[in-house]
């Protein structure tokens, strides 16, 4: 999972106006700021110079390539001189890519001694992206808009924030979900209409029968399995004598590693209700190709699955794990409200602030063998948890920002890894609030993303967002919400 692959097409605009040698600067200078921000490392995509459109039909025909460019990711425009706006009506109606409004500046500072009118007539960001911006206004299109110098470390970070954004709504275009079985039985907020998600996120969530996974376990070879235990061996430490339940954690890894490429999956579901002749539920499995880049969704869960996969490649690069998690436990001591998030197994291993341990322990719940499982303590640190939810006429994404936070006590009776974290306002604000908005108890726990790469990327799959944070007020937010319902339904 690399983010440099993807391609952002940087789009110039001018007019025939004002004749060949200040067009030839116009180009010289977007040549100097894409060499700029891609010898920049926190710029994690590729920016790719595009000559100076300067009428209606070159517009057109760059906006039309950008669309058909598997390896774009999305359009970045610049008004570097003045672009009539009417001109990128016909581009800008076929636009499908994720869309970025630069308002920057060659310059930085106005050259007081010299300028003059032809310094005037180069330099006119301040007014041509005023312009640009009207017609995206006018045409209501989804798009994010950053104002400042681009050599400014502010104006690079808003960029590369939606650049992940981007990539993650191009990964959200190839997402392929392999579901073994259905939700659990009864579970609401695990499931939703994936007609919907097909049409707004692009998922594809193919249904299995467990028989067929289990077909490849029981093919799975000693030598494989060999193979798989050298690795766990290498990442992490045996802290049990049950080598055999570890083994057939290893051949259901082996087994749903060829399902998975096989099928070009990026995300699985398990359902502890429907493992047939399976032995264990899949633990170690599962947390072992979530460390790859591979979404988990337990009890069936497919939206929590593909998020986890699609939030993973957006942190490609950034400090700090992500993963599936579930809100558990709450610790309601006065002035020290927690929330204690974990799995039944399934937590990943991206998380661990130290090396992880292979232990078997019984599970409270189902009918199987004691699955083996990666158990591990987690860092303190800034996050955030998310939600996707069906509401039956959209879908909504709804963010907590969290400080998580060192483990005050040991858990010795806890077979399972887990995460500690306060969430913002505060425990009751934040819990009230999740609630109202319809949050699921499964998210994607990220230390590497924030709000506003989920912002941005809710913007581009035109998605409901709502961000719980440490101004909300429960009062306020309450209102959003019903605003929100209003709002909507006039999309
Ligand atoms: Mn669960």
């Amino acid at each position: 999972m690399s983010l440099k692959k993807y391609n952002f097409w940087l789009i110039v605009g001018s007019q025939d106006l004002y004749g060949e040698d200040v067009l030839k600067q116009v180009n010289e200078h977007a040549k100097e700021m894409v060499d700029g921000f891609n010898a920049d490392p926190a710029i994690p995509g590729t920016v790719v110079f595009k000559p100076v459109v300067r009428n209606s039909q070159e517009i057109y025909d760059t906006i039309a390539a950008a669309n058909n460019d598997p390896d774009c990711a999305g359009i970045m425009t610049w008004m570097h001189t003045f672009s009539p706006s009417k001109m990128w009506i016909p581009g800008l109606s076929i636009l499908n890519k994720p869309y970025l409004h630069l308002n920057t500046q060659y310059n930085r500072d106005i050259p007081w001694d010299t300028i003059d009118m032809d310094f005037m007539n180069l330099n006119q960001s301040a007014h041509g992206d005023r312009e640009h911006g009207f017609i995206g206004a006018r045409m209501r299109l989804n798009r994010k808009v950053i104002a400042g110098y681009w050599k400014d470390e502010i104006f690079r970070s808003d960029m590369a924030v939606w650049m992940r954004a981007a990539a993650g709504a191009a990964a959200s275009r190839k997402v392929r979900v392999l579901r073994f079985g259905d939700n659990m039985r009864n579970v609401a907020v695990t499931d939703g209409d994936k007609i919907e998600a097909a049409i707004k996120l692009g998922w594809r969530v193919d249904y299995y029968g467990v028989g067929d996974y289990i077909k490849l376990v029981e093919a799975v070879t000693d030598a494989e399995i060999d193979a798989k235990m050298a690795e766990y061996n290498e990442l992490y430490i045996m802290d049990t004598d049950d080598i055999e339940s570890v083994r057939y954690q290893a051949r259901e890894q082996v087994a749903l590693e060829k399902f998975l490429k096989d099928g070009n999956f990026c995300a699985v579901t398990t359902n502890f209700e429907d493992l047939q002749q399976l032995r264990q539920l899949p633990g170690l499995a599962c947390q072992d190709i979530m460390r790859k880049g591979y979404g988990f969704g337990g009890e069936g869960d497919w939206k929590v699955a593909a998020m986890t996969h699609i939030m993973k490649l957006m942190a490609d690069g950034l400090e700090g794990g992500t993963a599936f998690m579930e809100d558990y436990t709450y610790n309601l001591e006065p002035g020290n409200e927690m929330i204690l998030g974990a799995h039944m197994l399934e937590v990943c291993p991206t998380l661990a602030k130290d090396k992880p341990k292979i232990q078997v322990h019984p599970l409270g719940i189902g009918d199987r063998e004691p699955p083996a499982r990666v158990v591990f303590e987690t860092p303190a640190g800034k996050g955030i948890v998310v939600s996707l939810i069906d509401l039956g006429d959209r879908l909504r994404m709804i963010v907590n920002d969290i400080e998580c936070v060192e483990h005050p006590h040991k858990m010795p009776n806890l077979p399972v890894a887990g995460v500690l974290w306060k969430p913002m306002p505060d425990l009751k604000t934040s819990a009230q609030a999740w609630i109202y908005a319809g949050g699921a108890h499964h998210s994607v726990l990220s230390y590497a993303l924030t709000a506003d790469h989920m912002r941005d990327l809710a913007e581009i799959l035109d998605i409901e967002f709502i961000h719980i944070n440490k101004d909300t007020d429960i009062n306020q937010f309450r209102k959003e919400l019903a605003w929100n319902e209003a709002a909507w339904k006039n999309k």
